[in-house]
């Protein structure tokens, strides 16, 4: 198993809304974890999902969005809850926003006595994100299968993804990003994400602070259109992205991330290697970019995804 991702696995609802008439809204399988596994399976690796649906039809349409991209669905795992509803609004400018229904939602309640050691065994990466974070029992689970994936041997990886709706208090989804951060290998930040987390006021002074604390964590900085950003011996690297017209940028930064592990998975014998060799990393950084870029180019999340070809045909044979 290249990738076993824990996280939220929920209903993405595109809503518009127009001068006139009713909201119109067009729903699809979301949710980071699982798009990160979509675009793992779909470049051609493998990967496991734990998660939580409502038992319910909502859940059903879920669990087959996802086995259809090859997704092994072992460890999913259903709830009395409801299947979690993410409500995404695109403004103008593509800037999107986000609300939840989520009161509470099933993701919010896997627990740690529901994880099987053995998911663990075999995988080679494990991934996570933060909506797991805000609540408990999935707090306390996640925390658990961290425990579980280490002890097995994985790279960890993390994504901290600020939806600030769901948090209560940001001081709090602070100090938990904080933490998850401290416990991974691999994290996949955005810039906006590097200034709430560090409280600096500008990203070269955020990188630094990250640098500085945890200096045997990898990071990868995405910034939208300018591409991303990774610190190597030889100083701060800048990647471009592919000028591409973007219509949606729904999962961009999923799609980035999954290709970044994708590649790794391919190109590292042992991921430990990942850590510590730049040129790896970089390569890895550059084929994500192009990915994110790609997926940007049509509506949708998981829909959106790019083939391997789709990819390669953008690098240096
Ligand atoms: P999220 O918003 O889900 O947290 P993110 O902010 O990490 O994700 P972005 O920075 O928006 O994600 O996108 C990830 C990557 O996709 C970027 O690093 C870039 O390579 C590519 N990308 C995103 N938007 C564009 C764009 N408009 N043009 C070209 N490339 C883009």
């Amino acid at each position: 198993m290249d990738v076993l991702a824990l996280g939220e696995l929920l209903i993405d609802f595109r809503v518009s809304l127009v001068a006139e008439g009713a909201p119109q809204m067009i729903g699809s399988a979301g949710g980071a974890p699982a798009n990160v596994l979509a675009t793992v399976c779909h470049l051609g690796g493998t990967g496991q999902l734990i998660a939580k649906v409502g038992r319910d039809p909502f859940g059903d349409y879920l669990e087959r969005s996802v086995q259809a991209f090859g997704i092994d669905t072992t460890s999913l795992l259903r709830d009395p809850a409801r299947t979690t509803l993410a409500f995404v609004q695109l403004a103008a400018d593509g800037e999107r926003s986000f609300s939840f229904e989520r009161s509470p939602g099933a993701d919010t309640q896997l627990q740690a006595n529901e994880l099987d050691p053995t998911w663990f065994e075999q995988a080679r990466v494990f991934h996570f994100g933060s909506l797991s974070l805000t609540d408990n029992p999935s707090y306390d689970a996640t925390f658990a299968a961290i425990e579980l994936a280490k002890a097995a041997g994985c790279v960890i990886s993390f994504d901290p993804n600020l939806r600030p709706p769901l948090w209560r208090d940001l001081e709090e989804a602070r100090l938990r990003m904080q933490t998850a951060m401290a416990a991974a290998d691999i994290v996949k930040i955005s810039d906006d994400e590097v200034l709430f987390l560090t409280g600096q006021d500008n990203l070269d002074a955020g990188m630094n602070q990250l640098r500085s604390v945890l200096p045997d964590v990898r990071f990868a900085v995405t910034c939208g259109p300018q591409g991303a950003i990774v610190d190597t011996d030889k100083g701060r690297v800048r990647i471009p992205s592919l000028p591409v017209a973007a219509v949606d940028t729904t999962a961009a930064g999923d799609a980035f991330l999954g290709a970044l592990l994708y590649r790794v998975t391919r190109n590292a014998k042992d991921l430990s290697q990942v850590i510590r060799d730049d040129e790896l990393f970089v390569d890895a950084v550059t084929f994500a970019t192009v990915a994110g870029a790609l997926t940007t180019t049509k509506q949708g999340a998981m829909d959106a995804l790019p083939t391997l070809p789709e990819i390669l045909v953008h690098l240096p044979a």
